[in-house]
């Protein structure tokens, strides 16, 4: 079956209909159904399809082994998002397998298609937890205790899922088997609209990270009390957003966005006696990215005490700028006839690998260039093409 009606067959699962787009989380029911469709579809190509110890699915062309040629992506999505963003890489590398078995091709050293679980954080807050688990670059035991909007912990989700969260951690066997990552992925952003071209090769990730600011104030009424008796945490909240988006666009590259706040308990009439506001920043270094944090938390604090209120901060994930593999990126690019390489704002479960395999990225021309929101698209043609320069690709890697 094409990458394109991979897509299709799956269409109609973990479709949100009070945001729009998609809603498929870690655990929940549409991502469970996209983990058996994953294995029917795999097997039917004759892939051995294993979970690993921390909920990510790998299918075997031929016996596992250590210096595999890995390719994947990740089925999940953020709250509402498009249809592309995750699958592609994963309906893509079903669709290479298939392409090469047709032509006969047998691979010179063992090839895995690779699904990662969580990469979004939709559900546990943290972006890319299987590949962190996978690694060992998020605990354990923290990790465990990630809690869902509803309250309920990772552990738990995990047993209710038939998952043993005792065995989540770094898996040292399933990643001494990683000898290279690809991983082919919807552009998320206008690069390839602009070059004029179906295909990138992926250069750098800029750093970026998650921060909580949890703001407590005192909960009372809306009309009995006087505005100079408040202690609104709504208020210093507020600062927070517009702080981010100011200090933000003074710094050359950098991106701050606040795109969840909860106010607590989150009544029309009722002054809220907490406020949790996540912070997304990123920029081209670490160098740029904590001096920006900093700046914001700056402002949260004076804020807070202003309002009479207290502010405390947590960083619920981080990651450092990564530069994939230069000697992959050169062989990519020449072997796709050059095709243009573009660094990228958007962060991957491929940059939490780079430390430990070689990795590398492709990306397929969105003629929206939105992505996490329902607009996020690619033409089939654009789809198909990605496909084969997939197969092409790991057929070269692969001999
Ligand atoms: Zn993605």
């Amino acid at each position: 079956m094409s990458a394109v009606e991979l897509l299709a067959e799956i269409a109609g699962v973990g479709r949100d209909r009070a945001r729009g787009g998609y809603s498929r989380h870690l655990f929940d029911r549409a991502e469970g159904e996209l983990r058996t469709w994953f294995t029917e579809r795999a097997g039917r190509l004759g892939l051995d399809v294993e979970t690993d110890r921390n909920g990510n699915l790998w299918a075997w062309w031929g016996a596992p082994g250590p210096d595999a040629l890995v390719t994947g992506s990740h089925l999940d999505s953020v709250p509402g998002g498009g249809a592309f963003d995750g699958p592609l890489g994963v309906v893509s590398a079903l669709d290479a397998v298939e392409t090469l078995q047709k032509e006969g091709f047998r691979p010179g050293k063992p090839l895995a298609v690779l699904v990662f679980a969580e990469e979004e954080g939709g559900r546990f807050g943290v972006p890319c937890l299987g590949s962190r688990l996978l690694t060992g670059s998020i605990d354990a035991d923290r990790a465990r205790a990630l809690r869902d909007p509803d309250g309920g912990t990772l552990a738990e989700a995990a047993v209710r899922a038939g998952f043993d969260p005792v065995r989540f951690g770094r898996d040292e066997e399933a990643l001494s088997r990683i000898g290279t990552f690809l991983e082919l992925h919807v552009e998320q952003g206008r690069g390839l609209i602009d070059l004029g071209a179906p295909v990138a090769v992926g250069s750098t990730v800029i750093a970026h990270g998650r921060w909580r600011f949890s703001f407590t104030g005192q909960g009372n009424h809306a009309g009995a009390t006087l505005m100079s008796d408040r202690h609104d945490p709504m208020i210093p909240a507020a600062e927070v957003v517009a702080a981010a988006h100011r200090i933000a666009s003074r710094v050359e590259g950098a991106r701050a966005t606040v795109g969840r706040l909860v106010p607590k308990p989150g009544g029309t009439n009722v002054i809220a006696s907490t406020v949790d506001v996540w912070l997304d920043a990123r920029a081209s270094g670490d160098d740029q990215v904590r001096p920006l944090v900093d700046e914001i938390a700056h402002v949260a604090s004076e804020a807070a005490a202003a309002e009479g209120c207290v502010v405390k901060l947590a960083e619920e994930s981080y990651g450092g700028s990564v530069a994939f593999d230069a000697n992959l990126r050169d062989e990519l690019t020449n072997f796709l006839g050059g095709a243009p390489e573009l660094p990228t704002g958007a962060g991957h479960d491929a940059a939490i690998l780079a430390p430990y395999a070689r990795t590398g990225m492709l990306y397929v021309r969105n003629p929206t260039g939105i992505s996490h929101a329902p607009e996020e698209f690619a033409e089939d043609e654009d789809v198909a093409r990605g496909a084969r320069a997939l197969a092409d690709v790991l057929r070269h890697l692969s001999t």
